[in-house]
């Protein structure tokens, strides 16, 4: 199984003030499939994708990612389990400003066991022909390219993508789609995308609705359509 999760918990604790971000979820998704996580703004959808990535731990349950128990790994595992399967993609790219694109890949490439060749990954989002330019000499679309080039490079088996398109005008973040399907084509990679844009869903095989921090929904869609 691709990704396993039973009855997990998450709690926040500020002060005396509790949020439960997670309420028993659980959830199967097969290993090679697109999937997206629907829900209002504090739903919890950035939780369970952090939860599932090992950047946030559970409180209880369990979290089986490609049939390991990660619920149960301490912390250098867990950093083991980040750097040798997980990539992630964020609304905000988080590229190093002071490091060129081709710089700003290498970085990703640096902590994989497997990475991909660099110049064909810079190719991959077109973006190879801009390798000696810095970040700010990009535009935000530019920018998310290398984002998810750094992010491609590791050959992760699970890419996870929180608001990948939120930053972007409709025209690229279509571009960033086609992208994230053409990876998904090419190397069979689990993704799960957090989104807010229904033309995300119809692309996805399955659709998650998160609710005040309880999955209210986890429905396969039969005919997914292209970007
Ligand atoms: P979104 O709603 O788009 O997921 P947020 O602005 O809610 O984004 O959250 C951005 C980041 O801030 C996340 O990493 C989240 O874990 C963290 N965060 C959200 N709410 C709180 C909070 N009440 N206290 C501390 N951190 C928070
Ligand atoms: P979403 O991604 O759907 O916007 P989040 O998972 O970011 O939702 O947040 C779920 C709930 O947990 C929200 O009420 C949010 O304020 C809270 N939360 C998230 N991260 C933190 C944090 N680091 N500290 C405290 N509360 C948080």
């Amino acid at each position: 199984m691709g990704i396993l999760l039973k009855n997990v918990q998450k709690v926040y604790k500020s002060g005396d003030v509790e949020v439960q971000a997670l309420k028993n979820v659980s959830l199967t998704l097969p290993e090679g499939t697109i999937s997206v996580i629907l829900g209002p703004s504090g739903s919890g959808k950035s939780t369970l994708l952090n939860v599932i990535g090992g950047i946030d731990r559970a409180n209880g349950g369990e979290v089986h990612i490609f049939d390991q128990a990660i619920h149960e790994f301490n912390d250098d595992q867990l950093t083991e389990y980040r750097r040798k399967y997980v990539g992630f993609i964020f609304q905000s790219y988080n590229l190093i400003p002071t490091l060129t694109v081709y710089e700003n890949v290498e970085v990703g490439a640096e902590i994989s066991e497997s990475p991909l060749p660099i110049d064909e990954v810079l190719k991959g989002v077109g973006m190879y022909d801009k390798k000696d330019k810095f970040p700010q000499q990009l535009s935000g679309g530019e920018q998310q390219r290398v984002a998810i080039a750094r992010a491609l490079v590791k050959n992760p088996r699970l890419l996870l993508c929180d608001e990948p398109t939120g930053a972007l005008d409709e025209e690229t973040g279509k571009t960033i789609l086609r992208l994230l399907q053409d990876v998904h084509r090419q190397f069979g990679t689990t993704i799960l995308i957090i989104t807010h844009n229904q033309g995300i869903s119809a692309m996805a095989h399955w659709v998650v609705k998160m609710k005040s921090g309880e999955l209210v929904e986890c429905a396969k869609n039969e005919h997914p359509i292209d970007a």
